[in-house]
């Protein structure tokens, strides 16, 4: 992606960063003024800037709302002959609408003047956004949420982008209230939109570029913090499913659910029933849907919540681990 620069010149260009003229080192765009207004409008520069980092875009109504689809795809809704990804409508199906290609994305946004740019989060992104709102109750923690490409957003939060870790997340960051991930099957809205009614748009600050998601909080994700109102799954962990050649439809679900039978178990029973977890998140690493390091790292503090010891919590790994055939 190129953008025009004062002198005549282009360089490429960055979602996260101002652009900077490689002939004067002159910083463009609206802080100096130097792409002239209207010439452009700046969510087709935007949007060609995220397709360029790997992003796929596509519009959104100003409420934030999904475009209305077209009467055909509405009367296909249901229809499995019907495929949202593939269907050719330029703004249909909400975020299955989302584009890597430039004019495509052009197209949407002069379809829709007044839309807002958004971004398809997940894998096909390559991004996993933590997406922190103080309206309800959301926090900035620096310590877990390291440094990153950062958008403030119009309700006084933030949105961190984060490069996607290759592995499924859930929709929410366990135990903070008002702090969504934002990845696979999600969206945000993007700089420079403006939704309706709000004072101002969202936009970057700072400039970081878009980051690994840190360790520790990949573990915060996918460590669940209180056991569910009802078991979603069998109480016995070594009832949890195999898999096959079909894989695992929710491995973070299923995570969740083996080590919520730990801290379940009644008190008698925790150490086998922390043998039998392994035994279950070994299947998921197998799987490959976790790494050994995250595996030991979510057992050990599940076991450590239910009070076994460090001596206990390293023998029941290292026993349900080699019972599947897993190296610890
Ligand atoms: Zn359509
Ligand atoms: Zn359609």
């Amino acid at each position: 992606m190129t953008v025009p620069c004062a002198d005549g010149t282009a360089v490429p260009s960055h979602p996260s960063h101002p652009q900077t003229c490689r002939s004067t080192g002159v910083r463009l765009g609206r802080r100096d003024g130097s792409i002239r207004p209207n010439t452009v409008d700046p969510r087709q520069a935007a949007a060609a800037d995220l397709i360029a980092a790997g992003r796929r875009v596509f519009v959104l109504g100003r409420t934030k709302r999904p475009v209305a689809n077209c009467p055909a795809c509405q009367a296909s809704k249901g229809d499995p002959g019907h495929d949202r990804e593939t269907c050719p409508c330029l703004t249909c199906h909400g975020f299955y609408a989302a584009t890597d290609q430039a004019d495509r994305a052009a197209a949407m946004l002069a379809a829709v003047p007044d839309g807002l740019l958004a971004i398809r989060t997940g894998a096909v992104s390559g991004l996993a956004v933590v997406d922190i709102d103080p309206r309800n109750g959301g926090q900035l923690d620096r310590e877990l949420m390291t440094p990153t490409a950062t958008v403030a957003t119009p309700g006084g939060g933030w949105h961190l982008y984060y490069q996607h870790p290759g592995r499924p997340l859930p929709g929410k960051l366990p135990g903070r209230a008002g702090v969504d991930i934002k990845t696979d099957g999600g969206l945000v809205v993007a700089p420079p939109s403006t939704p309706a009614g709000a004072a101002r748009g969202y936009r970057w600050v700072g400039d970081h570029p878009v980051n690994e998601m840190p360790p520790a909080l990949i573990a915060a994700c996918l460590t669940p913090t209180s056991p569910p109102a009802t078991p979603r799954q069998p109480a016995h962990p070594t009832r949890v499913p195999r898999f096959g050649g079909g894989g695992i439809s929710d491995p973070s679900a299923l995570l969740a659910a083996t080590l919520d039978t730990v801290t379940r178990a009644p008190e008698g029973r925790r150490r086998t029933t922390l043998y039998g977890a392994a035994r279950g998140v070994a299947r998921i690493v197998l799987a490959g849907h976790l790494t050994v390091t995250d595996a030991v790292a979510v057992l050990t503090d599940v076991g450590r919540r239910a009070e076994q010891t460090d001596r206990d919590i390293r023998a029941a790994i290292a026993g349900g681990f080699t019972a599947e055939g897993l190296t610890p």
